[in-house]
């Protein structure tokens, strides 16, 4: 008999983690039930493939099931949420990414589909072992005490306080049986200690509203906006408590995740247990076990990096975004996306609060506190006798650094002062290696990257010259590879290793550090540097950004800006903005212990309203004008710009794609376009780039109408690439 396939099988729309937009049908098997969510295992041409069953599409001209090809097998895994499919979805259509590229954020641990396997264990099945010793005599006495227990063989040494081989010998008499036991959990369960500060009066206010908004359990997002070391933590970790107490889940989200150990140690003393972290640095057997037990419900505590956003919770009830304004935040890579926008969009898609923490908020959520979308939470008092330190500029036309030099005669007073009274000075400098610009003093000859359109710099420590956007290195030549001459070559304008070098001509005996990203020994070289500095081992610290984050160096009464004006140079939007945030956060580096301290901005421009600002600490001016500005120019956030950028490895083709593209554009009365033109970047690792930027009212679905121009545009071929940036962060 001939079986009429159609009538027994099912389909089911599957995403894939390719680049696809819509999930794809598959035959389901008899046996087989599967829900939206469910985790199963497809082929894909000759691949076997993690994918994810989704809503059903109601396809015009559906397949025959009879020509589709089976799911192969359903993983043992608790199916991944309707809110987070949503968010998928959300994620893909915002962004303009096929909604498989998004789904590859999920599926980020394949062997965590598969249920962890049991660990072996011993249990005790009681007897005495021939010969008795002091520690078998230990082991014994435990294992009496937990009678019907099951151990393992190291955690039984350990608390017995012997060595394996013990337990082996007691083994090895037939003491124990064996038995299997589940793995154990990443982190221990948090549970509220009694061990919580005080709150003082404005902080007790922040905390109770944001309690009350976890209280509600229902979409609401809360700006909580208090200047460094107002106790910002401090009071969202009492929304965090709240929304433990509701058994739900909490994601906290940091933009540098891999220097947070202080951060997690304040978790630990306030929950019993440091929270499960997520970054890219995890081994990937521990991605595998937190992906899984985010998954089944066993973690209840993440802190993460951005892509913590797509990790399968179960019931998410809260996520707080911590220094929601970082940069650090927008992902430029495949999908385009701002995790501090798409936190907001996950809150709203599972029905929960969000916190947005800073002590410089963005303009976006500042103007979204305006018009009523974000609640507002302040704190304006530094906590305990902490207070912040005193702001002033050196007008480097007034106060010039002695010739060759690049600190001001005012800065290194303050300096000295600080070493006096024992305290720590910080030099803040937004450039590593040595000199940003090496050039030919004969020729002019300026040493530039092959590939990308930058200057190359001088890394004299290591002796190289080396490009920062594709990491090419070359040793320094003692020649200009121009005209020739020898031994003319001149380093200009400083970076922080210079710093080091005339900060050490100049104090001599104080003990210098130099951080910068790039450091040898990375992020555990970094924590321990920083540990080390925070215990005042170490006089001056000289810095690129990395030092501007959220620690807290107690000593630290002297912080120094060396080029305040370095980041307003440049012609993106976000300048003003990002060099407030930046400079306040350095400067907020200072006094945080309390007792007296001094931040000092170099400038040429003490008059700059955005540097007027930070030295007046008068953040509402800086906000009302900043605000004013950007609306006034119809930019972010009262219009929406998306960047597309073309690029390919010979510069015509890509330039004529980027043309053909423009030629493309439906004609439409919202938007206006620019472009194409060459990226300020013109040349990145090879790639010659062009950019078309596309003005358009908030109100108007820009996502529609990029992906109906990208349809029906010129295709992309050979190494050509177009690459969509809605609400881009970076102009380059
Ligand atoms: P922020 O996140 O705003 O920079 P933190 O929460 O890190 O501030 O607080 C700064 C410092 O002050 C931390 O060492 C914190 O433990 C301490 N602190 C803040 N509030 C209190 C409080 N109510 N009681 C005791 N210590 C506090
Ligand atoms: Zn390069």
């Amino acid at each position: 008999m001939e079986l009429d396939l159609q009538d027994r099988l099912e389909t089911v729309s599957v995403l894939l983690p390719i680049p696809a937009d819509r999930p794809y049908s598959y035959a389901v098997p008899e046996a087989m039930n599967l829900v939206p969510g469910d985790f199963v295992q497809v082929p894909l041409g000759p691949r076997k493939v993690a994918a994810v069953v989704w809503e059903p599409t109601d396809d015009d001209n559906p397949v025959d099931p009879a020509k589709l090809r089976l799911v192969e097998q359903r993983f043992d895994c608790p199916p991944l949420t309707r809110a987070m499919r949503d968010f998928v979805d959300w994620v893909a259509h915002y962004t303009v990414s096929p909604a498989g590229m998004v789904l590859r954020s999920v599926l980020r641990a394949p062997g965590a589909l598969d249920p962890e396997a049991p660990m072996e264990g011993l249990r005790f099945r009681g007897g005495e072992p021939e010969r008795m010793t002091d520690a078998r005599r230990r082991v014994l006495e435990l294992l009496h005490e937990h009678e019907g227990m099951a151990w393992t063989r190291s955690g039984l040494a350990h608390a017995a306080g012997t060595s394996s081989s013990v337990i082996d010998g007691l083994s090895k008499q037939g003491l124990f049986e064996p038995v299997l036991i589940p793995a154990p959990p990443v982190v221990p369960t948090p549970v509220e200690t009694a061990d919580k500060p005080q709150l003082r009066d404005e902080q007790d206010t922040a905390a109770s509203v944001l309690v009350t908004r976890v209280a509600e359990d229902r979409f609401s997002t809360t700006l909580l906006d208090g200047v460094t070391g107002s106790g910002k933590t401090e009071v969202y970790l009492e929304a965090i408590a709240a929304s433990l107490a509701q058994n739900r889940q909490i994601l906290v989200l940091l933009p540098e995740i891999a220097l947070t150990t202080t951060f997690l140690e304040r978790f630990e003393e306030r929950f019993g247990a440091q929270p499960a972290s997520w970054h890219s640095g995890l081994a990937p057997k521990m991605r595998e076990r937190v992906w899984r037990q985010v998954a089944t419900g066993q973690v209840r505590i993440v802190v993460g990096a951005r892509s913590a956003l797509f990790l399968p919770f179960r019931e998410l009830g809260l996520i707080v975004v911590d220094e929601e304004h970082d940069g650090a935040y927008k992902q430029e890579d495949r999908v385009f996306y701002n995790a501090r926008d798409m936190a907001v969009v996950r809150a709203s898609l599972g029905g929960f609060p969000c916190i947005l923490s800073s002590a410089t908020p963005s303009i976006e959520s500042r103007v979204n506190v305006e018009n009523g979308r974000y609640g507002h939470v302040k704190l304006v008092e530094r906590h305990a006798d902490a207070v912040l330190p005193e702001l002033l500029t050196i007008d480097m036309r007034k106060d010039p650094p002695p010739r060759g030099k690049f600190l001001s005669p005012v800065l290194t007073q303050a300096i000295e002062g600080a070493l006096g009274r024992n305290e720590q000075a910080l030099l803040f400098l937004n450039r590593r290696g040595y000199a940003p610009l090496t050039l030919c003093r004969v020729c002019g000859f300026r040493f530039e990257c092959n590939n990308c359109s930058a200057w190359l710099v001088e890394h004299r420590f290591r002796n190289q010259l080396q490009c920062h956007h594709c990491g090419h290195n070359e040793p320094v030549p003692e020649a200009c590879t121009n005209c020739g001459t020898l031994d003319h070559l001149a380093a200009c304008g400083p970076g922080v290793e210079r710093l080091a070098e005339e900060v050490d001509i100049d104090f001599p005996d104080a003990r210098i550090i130099v951080l910068s990203s790039d450091m040898l020994g990375g992020v555990n070289r970094l924590r321990l540097e920083l540990e080390a500095i925070a215990k005042g081992e170490v006089d001056i610290v000289i810095g690129t950004q990395l030092v501007a984050k959220g620690h807290n160096f107690p000593l630290m009464t002297c912080v120094g800006v060396v080029d305040a004006d370095l980041g307003l140079a440049n012609g993106d939007p976000r300048a003003a903005e990002r060099t407030f945030q930046l400079l306040s956060q350095v400067t907020g580096r200072a006094g945080r212990a309390g007792g007296k301290s001094i931040g000092l901005l170099q400038t040429y421009a003490p008059e700059h309203p955005v540097i007027a600002a930070i030295a007046n600490g008068n953040r509402k001016a800086f906000y009302e004008r900043e605000i004013g500005l950007r609306r006034a120019a119809g930019l972010p956030p009262f219009a929406r710009l998306v960047s597309i950028i073309i690029s390919g490895t010979d510069k015509r083709e890509a330039e004529s794609h980027a043309l053909a593209l423009r030629k493309a554009a439906p004609k439409v009365d919202d938007i206006m376009l620019l472009g194409p033109a060459e990226a300020p970047m013109a040349l990145v690792r090879g790639r010659f780039r062009y950019r078309l930027l596309v003005h358009t009212s908030r109100s108007f679905d820009v996502q529609a109408y990029l992906r109906s121009w990208i349809a029906n545009g010129p295709k992309e071929r050979g190494s050509l690439r177009v690459q969509i940036d809605v609400d881009p962060q970076s102009f380059l």
